[in-house]
């Protein structure tokens, strides 16, 4: 008898029939005589439905209000799963993260999990219940509901089975677990059987949405096993994430290639050369709260310096409002920018100890005429930036020249 915690995403409970299924598969391990905690998304399309009612009242939803909004989709399902649990003959009770407290800090829409009280989910389990407990959302200090970021149901599962020291956490999706690429992209791609917590944490950073970032850290931090499987299949092992020293021995230098379409690049042209100029151009981007990723200085025979960095799509037009207030105030000579990019990444912890990575990744663009914009590499990662309109390519091009396809 295991203590398991099971997180069913969006698709996985779109409709009340999917809902029944998803009480079908509990009870199931429940009558094996597992204790359970279930923590389902809201359906989906919900959450995007939710935050589009909030913008049509206001183009920039008051944080704390769109929090109490889009928290709402997860209240729904966690009733309609209790509900459907006692269809099934099991008990079960169902918790809002503010219900369990999920304390949370107050940074409304990516709140980050300060502490969960287990006491009554203890004692549920004790009395026999299945736990169903809201994903995505927590509550502050001061009562306030607070959510985790799109994505964020995972990071609450991680969380309890951390809490609670869980057996085993299963996420539960749409695909039967984590694969070379996404397999929407690449029908080539593979199902792996396992990948180091090092290895997921890259994916996901570099824009594999199948587990939030978040989830990964908690996961590798606090020691919780942590599985991908599908709840459209009843086989299937799907894909454990795993510390490196487990990994079966051959494993290929890549193990996958993640990719972001929300990307964006800004340059700014021409800035004197001279100490602190990159403070002075990202201080106020931070301080406005933007996230910078690529940051890329080139610097010219006339003593001046080309800036480029990229940010979030979405950050694009006040990132650009920013530089375009900092030309005259720097001296510099202009402003580009382009928000038609993404960004294409190979991951794989084989590339510690295997050079020429880059350069097989270059030649393979290259001879798809694939411009690359910008490069950034790290241990384990190299990453490129390339004209949105050849990601497709560029992400199955990588995926076959890594020897990632199915084939092979
Ligand atoms: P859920 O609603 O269940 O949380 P998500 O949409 O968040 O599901 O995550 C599952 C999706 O992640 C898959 O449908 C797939 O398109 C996408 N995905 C991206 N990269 C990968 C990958 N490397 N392996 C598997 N799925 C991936
Ligand atoms: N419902 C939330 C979202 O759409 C959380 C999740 O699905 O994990 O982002
Ligand atoms: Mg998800």
């Amino acid at each position: 008898m295991a203590l398991i915690v099971q997180k069913f995403g969006g698709t996985s409970v779109a409709s009340t029939d999917r809902i029944k299924s998803v009480a079908k598969r509990v009870a199931r391990w429940k009558a094996q005589g597992h204790d359970m905690i279930v923590v389902p998304s809201a359906m989906s399309g919900e959450t995007n439905r939710l935050i589009a009612l909030a913008r049509e009242i206001s183009a920039l939803p008051d944080p704390r209000e769109l929090d109490v909004i889009a928290s709402t989709g997860e209240q729904v399902t966690i009733g309609l799963l209790s509900m459907a649990l006692k269809e099934e003959g099991v008990k079960a009770k169902s918790y809002t993260g503010a219900q369990v407290r999920v304390l949370t800090d107050d940074t409304f829409t990516k709140a980050r999990i300060l502490r969960i009280d287990d006491e009554k989910i203890r004692r549920d389990i004790a009395d026999g219940y299945v736990v169903v407990v809201a994903g995505f959302q927590g509550v502050d200090e001061n009562g306030n509901i607070t959510t985790l970021g799109r994505g964020g149901s995972d990071t609450s599962a991680v969380a309890l089975a951390a809490a609670l020291k869980a057996d085993e956490c299963q996420i539960y999706t749409d695909v039967d677990g984590v694969y070379t690429t996404d397999p929407r992209v690449e029908p080539d791609a593979r199902k792996l059987d396992t990948i180091t917590f090092e290895e997921m944490l890259e994916m996901a950073s570099l824009g594999s949405k199948v587990l939030q970032i978040r989830s990964v850290e908690f996961a590798g931090k606090y020691k919780v096993k942590l599985r991908v499987l599908s709840s459209f299949q009843n086989e299937g092992e799907g894909t454990l994430i795993t510390v490196e020293e487990d990994r079966p021995m051959e494993q290929p230098i890549i193990s996958g290639i993640a990719f972001n379409r929300d990307e964006a690049k800004l340059t700014i042209l021409g800035i004197p050369d001279r100490p602190s100029v990159a403070y002075q151009l990202l201080g106020p981007i931070a301080d406005a709260n933007i996230d910078v990723d690529m940051i890329i200085q080139n610097v010219a025979n006339d003593e001046t310096a080309d800036f480029s960095f990229t940010v979030n799509r979405g950050d694009y037009t006040r990132a650009m409002d920013i530089l375009e207030g900092a030309v005259d105030r720097l001296g510099a000579r202009g402003v580009l920018g382009d928000n038609r990019i993404c960004k294409v990444s190979a991951v794989g912890v084989g590339m510690r100890s295997h050079p020429g990575i880059a350069s097989k990744m270059f030649s393979a663009l290259g001879r798809e005429g694939i411009n690359i914009k910008m490069i950034s590499t790290s241990e384990i990662k190299i990453s490129v930036v390339v004209d949105e309109k050849y990601l497709e390519l560029a992400v199955r091009v990588l995926h076959k020249a890594f020897g990632l396809d199915k084939a092979e």
